[in-house]
């Protein structure tokens, strides 16, 4: 009978020396016994998400995770947005990421808006009145953000951002990054796009009431990271896997849902620092019954990276340990624990530091390696792999291939 398949990412669990820690990095100096557990009875190596050095997005770095070349199918992060937060994409839609900003004397004061939480289902309505050239939906994500979807054909997805992703400064003026008739239109729908966006914000009650507070107004939208939708193959007929997924984040959901995996809605998988593990674990293990193959990001870890704060990053790493408890339960699965891409401490942001990974189940020959941190798996049997090989890896393992040749 063939294998199941769980792949456990960890975001941004990988790390570098750290001076504070006498050196170690957080994965070594945290206790972490069920994480060792599963080095200890499975084999580990070294992992390379997209290639060595190569610092992976999360959107890029879980492409190759699921088997996808993200060079060949990457055409920007607004599609993976706008699919996460649920939004139906046309093979011609071209997708941006949006902020909800504020305007003041022909400068952009601040890029979220003051963190605005409430009310942008209102600024999102008037946005859906605005007139444009072609077809286009806006929805309000979480906080600040938004996605916006111009729809129709004879649109490109190369076209430069319109926030400029700074304070104090003017916003730019979309510009196609590639001379061509498609992205000359885009760019020309974006730029009015954003115009008439200052028009129906700038004055709307929601605003003059957030003034009347002491509140930066939302009155700009600032898309950026525009894209036309990839086209990935389904992972179903790819790999003939029936693929479910868990993650706290809009982009991964949507990778994920792009490539034609069951998101699952675990609300306890918050994408910050207050995820329950336990609770994810739980729905891992429920949903394993059902699916071939499990993908489940736990985000956390990246956070305390970005934030360069190695105690809350070694609290969260060992807050996922004591849930890993219940995977004892699961049969017949192959798991992999591993990391998306690094986020180390020390730099503040995504890095292209391989990271640790273990593959673990019941006749995987196992090596001499007892933890799961870099420098111990890094001695393990898998040596280093690239991430586009793994899911390759576990469904060998997982009897789920067909053979190569006679
Ligand atoms: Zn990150």
């Amino acid at each position: 009978m063939s294998g199941k398949i769980l792949m456990l990412i960890l975001d941004g669990v990988g790390d570098r020396s750290v001076k504070k820690l006498g050196g170690k990095t957080p994965l070594e100096a945290a206790k972490t016994p069920n994480l060792d557990r599963f080095a200890e009875e499975g084999q580990n190596g070294l992992m390379d998400t997209i290639a060595p050095g190569i610092r992976p997005g999360s959107d890029t770095g879980h492409l190759a995770l699921l088997g996808y070349d993200p060079y060949e199918v990457y055409r920007g992060r607004g599609p993976f947005e706008a699919a996460g937060i649920g939004m139906e994409l046309d093979p011609e839609d071209v997708a941006f990421r949006c902020n909800f900003a504020t305007l003041e004397q022909g400068k952009i004061i601040d890029r979220r808006a003051g963190r605005i939480k409430e009310r942008t289902e209102e600024l999102a309505r008037a946005i859906q009145t605005i007139d444009l050239d072609v077809d286009f939906e806006f929805e309000k994500a979480v906080e600040h953000r938004a996605v916006l979807v111009l729809k129709g054909e004879g649109l490109g997805g190369m076209v430069s951002d319109i926030d400029p992703h700074d304070v104090g400064t003017e916003f730019h003026q979309a510009e196609p990054l590639e001379d061509s008739a498609e992205n000359k239109k885009t760019a020309k729908i974006l730029n009015d796009f954003m115009k008439k966006s200052i028009d129906v914000l700038s004055d709307h009650s929601v605003n003059r009431d957030r003034k009347e507070k002491g509140e930066l107004p939302a009155n700009i939208i600032l898309p950026r990271g525009g894209g036309k939708v990839p086209n990935l193959d389904n992972i179903e007929y790819k790999h003939g896997l029936i693929s479910g997924a868990i993650s706290g984040i809009p982009l991964v959901q949507g990778v994920c849902s792009l490539a034609g995996m069951n998101v699952l809605e675990v609300k306890e998988a918050t994408g910050g620092l207050d995820t329950d593990p336990k609770a994810v674990i739980d729905a891992t293990v429920e949903a394993l019954k059902k699916y071939d193959f499990m993908l489940v990001n736990i985000k956390g870890c990246d956070l305390s990276g970005h934030d360069g704060l190695s105690e809350e990053k070694i609290d969260f790493i060992e807050k996922i340990d004591s849930s890993l408890d219940r995977l004892n339960e699961i049969e017949e699965t192959y798991v992999a624990i591993t990391g998306d891409h690094s986020t180390p401490v020390t730099i503040k942001d995504h890095s292209g530091d391989p990271l640790p990974l273990t593959i673990w189940g019941e006749d995987v020959r196992t090596d001499d390696v007892d933890k799961f941190n870099e420098r111990a798996c890094s001695k393990g049997a898998i040596n280093r792999i690239k991430g586009g090989d793994l899911l390759n890896i576990l469904k060998d393992l997982a009897d789920r291939t067909e053979k190569f040749g006679a």
